[in-house]
């Protein structure tokens, strides 16, 4: 970007939560570069009016109605915002005309429409939201293609392997050398945890996450490892490799993030200290590099760095994720809808931290015909296995 260049447009979707926050906190380093046209939010509406004060955005959107008139009452007091609601709202904030660049930060199956209609846009769109891409990846990938949209991924595992391939994704990894795809996993915070207590796991225990500070639906599932469950599926979709070429290496300090292996028996990794602003200001910038707040990482004050091999017998969660892969589509759509209501569950008191995986099982092993590759079908069957999901809790089995 020349110095006289205008300022980026960004729009972002989930903009009140953790992946929003970071996002902004780089956007604020750089006004030069970077201009906030758009914000989006479920119903939080005091941390939307600050983002209001603070970043002036033409539009906000929130999902819930009554929020988007609570908001509307909050700021009349600022000119020129225009506040608007529902799913339609989102989708305002996706395509927003003065928007180049959008950040998909929305939790769960409900950041799918409002990313696609940005990918479909043609806009750059960053990637947090890994539920869009294990509901309806190849969608969106193949939406990408035909909009032209640029996708990159701020996932910071996807965000490193990205740092470390040659090419684009959408060209073939396997013409540039590439032969394995490494995703690493801190182990959340039960790696050692005695698997005969974790029966009596709390909310604030899986909250807890050592390395990371996230929200609470991406924690748990760092807790129950289905985030790297998801992360696996995410890589399959996103850079187009099949699953026995992507592997899961538990590293515990979070700071080797990525590594590619080529043929050659060369392995590319990218590292640094574990905070998303550092994948968020990779793709903010991309192809250039910018300052995004996080100090070097100091490997002499790190000391070790240590490896190993998942625990598929502690980790249930990966075991079902690599199995929902190798079924197709379907089943990684159901794998995400019976998930994110277990761990709804969970988090409200209502379902044991150990019943999580063995509920997400149980809808799996009834999934329906395998849906159409269309975004009303995905959707549709990612609602069945929430409502089989609910079932199976409803019926109290696992409490
Ligand atoms: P969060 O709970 O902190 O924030 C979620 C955001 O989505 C909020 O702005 C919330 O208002 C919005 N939202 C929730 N439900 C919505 C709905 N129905 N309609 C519209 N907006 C809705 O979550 P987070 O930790 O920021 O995670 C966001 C996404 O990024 C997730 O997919 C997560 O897996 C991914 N991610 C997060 C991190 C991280 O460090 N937080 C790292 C990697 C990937
Ligand atoms: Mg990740």
């Amino acid at each position: 970007m020349t110095e006289s260049a205008a300022p980026t447009g960004i729009a972002i979707l989930g903009a009140t939560g953790s992946i929003g926050a970071s996002s902004l906190d780089v956007i604020a380093r750089h006004g030069d570069r970077y201009r906030v046209v758009a914000l989006s939010g479920h119903r939080g509406v005091a941390a939307m009016e600050r983002l209001c004060r603070q970043f002036r955005p033409a539009l906000a959107a929130m999902a819930d109605p009554r929020a988007a008139a609570a908001l509307r009452e909050q700021i009349s007091d600022l000119s020129g915002i225009e506040v608007v609601e529902g799913a339609a709202g989102q989708s305002a904030v996706a395509t927003h005309p003065q928007a180049q660049t959008v950040i998909a930060g929305i939790v769960g199956a409900a950041g799918l429409a409002p990313c696609l209609a940005a990918v479909e846009a043609g806009r750059r769109v960053l990637i947090a939201n890994k539920e869009a891409l294990v509901v309806a990846g190849s969608l969106i990938m193949n939406a990408a293609q035909r909009s032209g949209a640029v996708l990159l991924p701020i996932d910071s595992e996807h965000n490193g392997l990205f740092q470390c391939l040659p090419a684009r994704p959408g060209q073939p990894l396997s013409l540039a050398g590439v032969e394995r795809l490494v995703l690493t996993a801190s182990g959340g915070p039960f790696r050692e945890r005695d698997p005969a207590t974790l029966s009596e796991v709390t909310v604030a225990e899986a909250c807890a996450h050592p390395n990371w500070s996230m929200g609470r639906k991406i924690s748990v599932d760092s807790a129950t490892m289905m985030n790297k469950g998801l992360e696996l599926i995410e890589a399959c979709r996103f850079f187009g490799m099949p699953a026995h070429q992507v592997d899961i290496v538990v590293h515990p300090q979070s700071y080797v993030h990525a590594l590619v292996q080529y043929r050659d028996g060369s392995t590319l990794a990218q590292l640094g200290n574990p905070d998303m602003r550092t994948p968020i200001a990779n793709a903010l910038a991309w192809p250039e590099r910018v300052a995004a707040g996080v100090g070097p990482l100091d490997l002499v004050a790190a000391g070790r760095l240590d490896f190993a091999a998942p625990d598929d017998h502690r980790f249930p969660c990966l075991s079902l994720a690599r199995a929902a892969l190798e079924a197709g589509r379907g089943a990684t759509a159901a794998l995400n809808g019976a998930n994110e209501v277990a761990v709804a569950e969970f988090l409200q008191g209502g379902l044991r931290y150990d019943r999580i995986a063995s509920v997400i099982e149980e809808t799996l092993a009834a999934l329906p015909a395998e849906p159409d590759d269309t975004l009303e079908a995905l959707i549709a069957h990612e609602q069945w296995a929430r409502r089989q999901t609910a079932e199976t809790l409803q019926r109290g089995r696992h409490r």
